[in-house]
């Protein structure tokens, strides 16, 4: 039989899988899965051959079995404020960017879930790029493995603290295999990030959040960019089939069930979403359900017909929601001299035309 890539599986695929293919008494698989499962996922080895718990005959019937091969970098760019991206080429040949990005006391890995996009949010790069395909589970996992093997991030040197899926493509239209991939990200036999630790970004597929705050169940934020469907749909032509409305009642049902505060961004646009009356407008959404606001300075991509809000008027603007009550945060952009920034990633992978 053809080797599998150990990536593929999930804990119970991998199981089953190893009850079929190894001869070994039934009642051992769930230990040697779990062995396997920890020295990839918490101590980094990617050799089975340092799997020293197994017996050496076993060893050697399980590399015949499985590839521990990993997407390869294409190329990594270092930011001068210390973010670093990475292209990553696909085993399929495709292309997708996920940023490193290290803070004083915490640091963030911000990864893709499709190759592309389809909303073509008007500000975004990714936008301007359709979308080649939905990333699987192992490819978004994949991310986080690479970003750690570069950075030596194992055991106790565990440096990257957060996770957020807001990198290319969005999550809520590659439901299942996000799902999937945050299920193996929290594993506590594995790379164990808390539900607390990982934030899904959506631009507002309203009719998935449901689902998301049972089965994902991680921090959840809302690219909302603007306060009224009018403005919002110039900007998002997403909001033509999910509204304001919808988007707010989700939320609500999604914080009542995580318990969480919903984390609204909001990309300052100047001219188009950034006056005080869009302030005013976004205090009155934010009372009806437990949100905090970031605001995100816009970075610009080539070709991009937006400019970035002064910083004044985003102190002003975030001041009108902070004296309602409300938490509002300026987001720092981190990364633009290497396009790795929020809403900048983008790779030359095109979809294959159909023969
Ligand atoms: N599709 C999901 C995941 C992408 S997250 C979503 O929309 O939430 C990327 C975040 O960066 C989103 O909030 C997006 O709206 C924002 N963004 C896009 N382009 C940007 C830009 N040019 N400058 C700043 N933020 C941008």
């Amino acid at each position: 039989m053809s080797q599998k890539n150990f990536f593929d599986f999930n804990f119970e695929s991998l199981k089953l899988f190893l009850n079929e293919e190894l001869n070994i008494e039934e009642k051992k698989i769930p230990m040697r899965s779990k062995q396997i499962w920890q020295s990839v996922y918490k101590k980094g080895s990617f050799e089975i051959n340092n799997l020293t718990t197994f017996p050496l005959e076993l060893r050697s019937k399980l590399e015949d079995l499985i590839s521990l091969q990993r997407p390869k970098i294409e190329k990594t760019q270092t930011s001068s404020d210390g973010t670093i991206k990475w292209l990553i080429k696909l085993f399929d040949g495709n292309e997708v960017e996920c940023v490193y990005i290290p803070e004083k006391t915490r640091a963030t890995l911000c990864i893709s879930s499709q190759v592309g996009c389809t909303l073509n949010c008007r500000f975004c790069h990714t936008g301007t790029q359709r979308l080649v395909k939905n990333l699987s589970f192992a490819e978004i996992v994949n991310q986080v493995m690479i970003a750690k093997e570069q950075i030596n991030d194992w055991d106790e040197q565990r440096k990257i603290t957060n996770i957020v899926l807001m990198g290319m493509g969005e999550p809520f239209y590659n439901y299942d295999n996000v799902k999937t991939a945050v299920e193996i990200l929290k594993d506590k036999e594995g790379l164990n990030y808390g539900a607390k630790k990982i934030t899904v970004s959506t631009a507002g597929i309203a009719n998935k959040i449901p689902e998301a705050a049972t089965e994902i169940g991680t921090y959840l934020a809302l690219s909302l960019h603007a306060p009224t469907d009018n403005i919002r749909e110039m900007i998002m032509p997403i909001n033509k089939k999910f509204k304001i409305k919808d988007l707010i009642e989700q939320c609500k049902y999604y914080s009542s069930v995580v318990k969480e505060k919903i984390t609204l961004e909001y990309v300052m646009l100047r001219g188009v979403n950034d006056s005080m009356e869009c302030a005013k407008q976004l205090v009155k959404l934010m009372a009806q359900f437990p949100c905090k606001v970031n605001l995100i300075e816009f970075n610009p991509w080539p070709g991009v017909q937006y400019l970035p809000t002064e910083r004044e008027e985003m102190e002003k603007f975030g001041k009108v929601i902070q004296d309602a009550g409300y938490v509002a945060t300026i987001r720092r952009s981190r990364g633009q001299d290497i396009l790795g920034a929020c809403g900048q990633l983008r790779t030359e992978s095109e979809k294959k035309k159909a023969l």
